[in-house]
């Protein structure tokens, strides 16, 4: 009977490695740094886990906590419920987190009001906007918030005021339409996570309108966003492609797609995770550029780096444009015993 010739096993698939890799397209691939989490979105993370590991089982979350549907599964597979409306959560002991983009005053209000232990998540750059917005408005002055409707953040910025205290312009054309009851009593804050070179425009259109408005001493675009941008901006020019990680409703993420175009890239896409790499969209394409939105962790970028291993040649090179070393304290009802700040739990007779 005929039998096949075993194959020396090491060579044989040595072989079959260098048949791959020489018929396996080359492609370089353009790490942008900074990349993925924020301090923000570290913090909103930890606050979920450390409310389940200090509370235990459920904790109740308005709202995705940061928009990466990873995050959220992970944080559903350890015990937390999403909600939308807090009148999904039940009477009771359990912890409700308010998501990082913020929530309009009338959120912890409601939660007060019903004896809810709730944890707010907010960003403290996001609180830093709502202050802002409190003190202009304390002081007499009308606002104006550069953002998108119906991004959580915008209404929750906009629900820390009564209504009408605070105008939404989204572009040059809302601005151009925009009559103050008073145009020298006027001021402008911004949603954290916009594009930094269309938001120059749009503040540039209001001061021209309205020479005396009044800004922040610094701009309200965080530092995540604007070193997001930047990172991104220096690798597009070399590029044929740049792929975002990131989700579509993730605000960040969308501004980095536009200023990958913006900057040079032949073509920038979303992408959640490797499974949805549109492999035909990748043909011709030699020089790729990786990055990822603030809410996207780095385990989706590496799905997508090993994703283009499989079928290309490719070396990778970091280009990083700035050190981060951001980080947010959590707030005290979270720190454990003995961390800095952590408040004094009383032992019942029970223990
Ligand atoms: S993107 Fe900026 S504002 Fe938003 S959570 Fe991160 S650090 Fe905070």
């Amino acid at each position: 009977m005929y039998r096949q010739r075993e194959p020396d096993a090491p060579a044989y698939y040595q072989r079959i490695a260098n048949i791959m890799t020489e018929q396996l397209p080359d492609l370089k691939i353009y790490l942008a740094a900074p990349r993925g989490f924020c301090a923000g979105v570290v913090r909103a993370i930890d606050i979920v886990e450390r409310a389940l590991e200090l509370h235990g089982k459920p904790v109740y979350v308005r709202h995705e906590i940061v928009h990466n549907k990873y995050v959220v599964e992970d944080l559903k597979q350890k015990g937390a419920i999403f909600v939308e409306e807090l009148d999904e959560v039940p009477d009771g002991d359990r912890p409700v987190i308010f998501s990082a983009h913020g929530v309009p005053k009338s959120v912890p209000e409601a939660a007060k009001n019903r004896n809810l232990f709730y944890l707010d998540a907010t960003c403290p750059l996001v609180s830093k906007v709502h202050m802002e917005a409190s003190r202009h408005f304390q002081d007499g002055y009308e606002i104006v918030l550069i953002g998108h409707a119906g991004h959580p953040e915008v209404i929750g910025t906009m629900g820390q005021l009564p209504e009408g205290a605070i105008s939404l312009v989204e572009d040059e054309e809302d601005v151009a339409k925009f009559e103050p009851r008073d145009h020298d009593k006027l001021a402008y804050i911004t949603q954290t996570t916009l594009s930094v070179d269309d938001t120059k425009g749009i503040i540039e259109a209001l001061e021209k309108k309205f020479p005396n408005i009044h800004g922040p001493h610094k701009e309200d675009i965080c530092y995540a966003t604007t070193n997001r941008q930047e990172s991104v901006k220096s690798v597009a020019p070399h590029c044929d492609m740049v792929l975002v990680v990131g989700a579509p409703n993730s605000s960040n993420s969308q501004r980095l797609v536009e200023v990958a175009k913006t900057a040079g890239s032949k073509q920038s896409m979303l992408v959640q995770r490797a499974a949805e790499i549109n492999w035909d969209a990748m043909a011709g394409v030699k020089m790729l550029g990786i990055t990822a939105g603030a809410s996207a962790p780095e385990v989706l970028v590496n799905e997508v780096v090993d994703a283009f291993r499989s079928r290309y040649n490719v070396t990778v090179e970091t280009i990083k444009t700035k050190d981060e070393n951001v980080e947010f304290k959590l707030p005290r009802q979270l720190r454990r015993e003995g961390e800095p700040g952590a408040p004094v739990r009383s032992t019942t007779a029970a223990e």
